[in-house]
């Protein structure tokens, strides 16, 4: 069943990892897509793919924590489809310095930038469209960090990614009346470029915390994506739905 025909959705951090397989997902599903990163040569190879579902594909390269790169995301949508019913926030990065070494530029700025103000920053370009249309569904792609802390990770991360998860149930409050959802996944560990890295004994110890024994994929998430911006979700709005394995439960 093609769960979002006709739908127009803009996804960032969509080149690689998790976003990628959020943006084919939505396209197998019949959405036409704004695909964002920073990478041209990734989200060209992307559009192709896309295109070849059958969908429609345009590509916004730029840093979403840049005001104006958020804007023009939004307006390219609206020139190419006309409008906008979902926003994928899924741009991010992580840094893993301990609190007393942090550069505070590249470590706590830079994450706070990309991370929490990027997410502002596109929501606002977004959300006056969805208004006009009566009709959004906006996801942003926490983690499990937002909730609970996490010892790999810089405080900046965990940071950024909980004040998402507070402006999640704060929009989501705004924007009811205007029939716009809003919802957040935090992951857990996922099978990325990022894992594929670790050596076996670090491997092991995060599979040894996880319930399930086994790491996420990003299918997994691109999957509770496509239920969060379905009309599957429609009595859903202001959650940060876990999708960790069982690692942490709240
Ligand atoms: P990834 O493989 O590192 O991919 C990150 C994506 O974000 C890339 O497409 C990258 O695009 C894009 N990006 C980074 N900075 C950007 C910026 N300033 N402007 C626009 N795009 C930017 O990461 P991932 O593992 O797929 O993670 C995706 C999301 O899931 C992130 O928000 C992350 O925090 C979250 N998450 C991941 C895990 C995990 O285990 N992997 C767990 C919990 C949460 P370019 O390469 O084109 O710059």
């Amino acid at each position: 069943m093609m769960l979002l025909e006709g739908r127009i959705a803009i996804v960032t951090g969509a080149s690689r990892g998790i976003g990628k397989a959020i943006a084919l997902t939505l396209a197998m599903h019949g959405a036409s897509l704004v695909v964002n990163g920073t990478r041209e040569d990734l989200l060209r190879e992307l559009a192709a793919e896309i295109q070849a579902l059958g969908s429609g594909c345009v590509i916004y390269v730029g840093d979403v924590s840049v005001q104006e790169i958020a804007q023009g995301m939004a307006q390219l949508a609206m020139e190419q489809f006309g409008r906008i019913d979902i926003l994928v926030n899924n741009a991010g990065i992580n840094r893993r310095t301990p609190t007393l070494d942090m550069d505070l530029e590249e470590d706590w700025r830079k994450v706070l930038d990309i991370n929490l103000n990027g997410t502002l920053y596109t929501c606002m370009a977004a959300i006056p469209h969805m208004i006009d249309q009566k009709y959004g569904k906006i996801v942003n792609v926490t983690s499990t960090t937002a909730k609970t802390p996490h010892r790999n990770a810089a405080p900046s991360y965990g940071t950024s990614k909980a004040g998402v998860n507070y402006l999640t149930q704060h929009l989501a409050l705004e924007m009811a009346k205007h029939n716009i959802y809003v919802n957040a996944i935090c992951p857990g560990p996922i099978d990325t470029d990022m894992s594929q890295q670790w050596t076996s004994e670090y491997r092991e110890s995060v599979l040894s915390k996880i319930p399930l024994g086994k790491l996420g994929t990003p299918q997994n998430v691109a999957d509770a994506v496509l239920f969060l911006a379905s009309s599957m979700s429609d009595f859903i709005t202001g959650e940060a739905i876990n999708l960790n394995g069982g690692t942490y439960m709240n």
